[in-house]
């Protein structure tokens, strides 16, 4: 299952690519950039649902810069600029995840249970932010997105990647 067809596919090397930073006052850039994820986030949350919550990087899109996006019902639209992960708890939780770049599969990924961020906010504000829980968890997939990284590489083993129609099926009961 392809979310959408811009959307650049598990396979291509472009994933395992190392993100620029942008240059803070690269407002045109930034905003193009983080333009392009708002409107393709708002078009695959038509096709599927992501109550849980969802985000994305620049190089989904085949764009090898550091942005990303994230999205949960409760907060709405987060936007992230040359975001690096300035610190993190030792202590993990493990959760499901998907990636819109390999969507019909699903696997359990252990995370720190809070992260501190440094970013540059849409209006280019540099901002150390501590994020926790779900949210936590989005964000350092984008921020592993933007340095090549992808959540099977976090597994234990990545064989134990389950089909989305098994993992629906394990869900309901
Ligand atoms: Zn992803």
């Amino acid at each position: 299952m392809i979310l959408h067809e811009n959307i650049r596919q598990l396979g291509d090397p472009i994933l395992r690519g190392k993100s620029e930073p942008f240059e803070a006052d690269d407002y045109i850039g930034i905003q193009k950039t983080l333009n392009a994820l708002i409107g393709m986030l708002d078009i695959v949350h038509q096709r599927y649902d992501f109550s849980w919550g969802s985000g994305m990087a620049a190089v989904q899109l085949g764009i090898l810069k550091q942005a990303c996006v994230i999205w949960l019902p409760e907060s709405g639209y987060e936007q992230f600029i040359n975001a690096q992960i300035v610190g993190q708890s030792k202590e993990t939780n493990t959760a499901w995840e998907g990636c819109m770049s390999f969507f019909d599969k699903r696997g359990q990924v252990p995370r720190p249970n809070w992260i501190e961020v440094e970013y540059l906010d849409e209006k280019g504000v540099m901002k150390t932010e501590r994020f926790e829980d779900k949210k936590a968890r989005i964000l350092h997939h984008e921020i592993d997105h933007t340095n090549g990284v992808l959540y099977t590489d976090h597994m234990d083993d990545p064989k134990d990647l389950m089909d989305i129609e098994a993992y629906k099926k394990l869900k309901q009961r």
